[in-house]
């Protein structure tokens, strides 16, 4: 049985494919977690993350064990697209496969799913799949810790719109079950590079931009200053939230100059529909209010274009 998730996992894509882990092997399945790409440090500590195929660094074994899968668990995404090279793998395995998500417009790849966009998370989801299987009473305190930190940061600490009371009941279990929110929380949040801190302050500091006319806040990262900070992954997730922290601001938009393609992060407050305005232009999609996408375009034209493309929208955003 393999389970995978979304290329680049955050904690919410790891977190619910090691609890998901821990509770098969609990119930005596044999289960690898299979990752389309590299992760942050900020979840090495992950129980279990030490198991993690990384499908670019062992791609021969990792292909060879979603070739051999009787099940696919497909954990946080529902387009093929977001597992890089894995995705025609998983298409064309005769594997069952099984879709857990939370995200907007789920392609019909699974066979069975369990989907919905009015849950924090799919870790979340996997509480709720658990508990079908009468599984509550098995969960321990390492599942609980892997579910509790994606629904922790899925939804920026049980703030954002997406936390419901289920949210809230589902993480009072995991409280119960021994999750401990304050080493969760350190784990995640309090681990950055000094490199890092330093990069978050001069991105504010010297490359925000402010389109007042759009009541939107704009960070361009180039690959020099990538490099001058020495980022490595998961250095730039979280930058686009300090957008939003400006009164007046509907939109924030990061775009960061990666080696092949220009990567974009949107969050959005109010009626913006993140998702919709990275579907159109830029090739991306996710959430209402928290999108992503990418570009092909040299970082100048890329920011041309948004700029371009927000003229069309100023109507939601003023
Ligand atoms: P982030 O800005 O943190 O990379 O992504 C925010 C949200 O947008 C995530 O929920 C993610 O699923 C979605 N997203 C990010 N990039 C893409 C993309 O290129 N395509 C699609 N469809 N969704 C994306
Ligand atoms: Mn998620």
């Amino acid at each position: 049985m393999v389970i995978t998730t979304h290329h680049k996992p955050d904690a919410d894509a790891l977190g619910s494919s090691l609890g998901l882990y821990h509770f098969l092997k609990k119930i005596g399945i044999d289960a690898t977690v299979v990752s389309p790409t590299d992760y942050g440090d900020f979840l090495k500590w992950l129980p279990g993350e030490d198991t993690v195929i990384n499908f670019e660094e062992h791609t021969a074994l990792a292909t060879d064990l979603v070739q051999q899968a009787e099940w696919v668990f497909c954990l946080d995404f529902n387009s093929l697209k977001r597992i890089n090279e894995m995705g025609k793998l998983v298409e064309q395995s005769s594997a069952k496969k099984v879709l857990i998500d939370h995200h907007l417009e789920p392609e019909t790849f699974a066979d069975y799913g369990l989907h919905t966009t009015k849950a924090s998370s799919t870790c979340e989801l996997v509480f709720m799949f658990i508990e079908q299987f009468d599984g509550v009473d098995l969960m321990d305190k390492t599942i609980a810790s892997c579910l509790y930190a994606g629904m922790m940061t899925d939804t920026a600490s049980f703030k954002h719109s997406s936390t419901y009371p289920s949210t809230h009941r589902v993480a009072a279990v995991l409280l119960e079950k021994g999750a401990e929110p304050n080493k969760i929380y350190e784990a995640v949040y309090d681990n950055f590079t000094a490199d890092r801190t330093r990069f978050i302050g001069y991105c504010i500091s010297q490359k925000l931009q402010i389109l007042e006319d759009y009541r939107t806040a704009l960070i361009c990262v180039t690959a020099d200053e990538l490099k001058k900070f020495n980022s490595i992954t998961g250095d730039t997730e979280g930058l686009v939230n300090w957008g939003l922290t400006i009164k007046g601001i509907k939109l924030s938009v990061l775009i960061v100059d990666r080696t092949v393609l220009r990567k974009m992060s949107f969050r959005a407050k109010g009626d913006f529909p993140a998702n919709e305005f990275a579907r159109k232009y830029f090739n991306g999609g996710g959430h209402f209010s928290a999108a992503g996408g990418e570009s092909t375009n040299s970082l100048e034209a890329t920011e041309e274009k948004l700029k371009n493309a927000l003229k069309d929208y100023r109507h939601l955003l003023i």
